[in-house]
């Protein structure tokens, strides 16, 4: 016997990828450093943003499993092109960034569940956030640079 006989789709198996650090880390290490495999024109749930119109896809690949997080514990230095730990990591931790702190607008929104007493809802890029929220992160040269191109100075 069907147990669903109208053929409705009523679950669905979903898998969550995430990327979990094996040490520790204090503020200030470096984790790694990265580096593109392949450049892309526009942004992707996958890729990180350097300037208006380059996307990459990250190497080592994965640094793609990178998590958002409002309270985030690591950042991509698209400068130097390290990822940097933002505050006191444990073994075990899941590394998260803030995705605005490299996307001006992205592809794929979506609504935060990070559980940060600061969690800031709807997550859809940089454009979308107001300059006095964004202060209190840190943000790539691109990211600053939009903003200081609209007046909005980030300190
Ligand atoms: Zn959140």
């Amino acid at each position: 016997m069907n147990p669903n006989p109208s053929g409705e789709v009523f679950a669905e198996v979903r898998t969550f990828k995430s990327l979990c650090a094996n040490r520790s880390f204090q503020t200030g290490d470096i984790l790694c450093s990265f580096r593109a495999r392949a450049t892309k024109a526009s942004p992707s749930q996958m890729t990180v943003q350097l300037n208006a119109d380059t996307h990459i896809l990250l190497y080592p690949k994965i640094l793609q499993y990178i998590n958002h997080s409002c309270n985030p514990n690591v950042f991509f230095d698209t400068r130097r092109k390290v990822l940097r730990c933002l505050r006191p990591i444990a073994p075990g931790d899941e590394l998260r960034f803030f995705y605005p702190s490299t996307e001006w607008d992205m592809e794929e929104p979506f609504q935060c569940n990070c559980r940060e007493a600061s969690c800031l809802g709807r997550i859809q890029g940089a454009a979308h956030l107001p300059p006095h929220t964004l202060q209190h992160y840190e943000l790539s040269d691109f990211i600053r640079g939009q903003l200081e191109a609209r007046g909005l100075a980030h300190p």
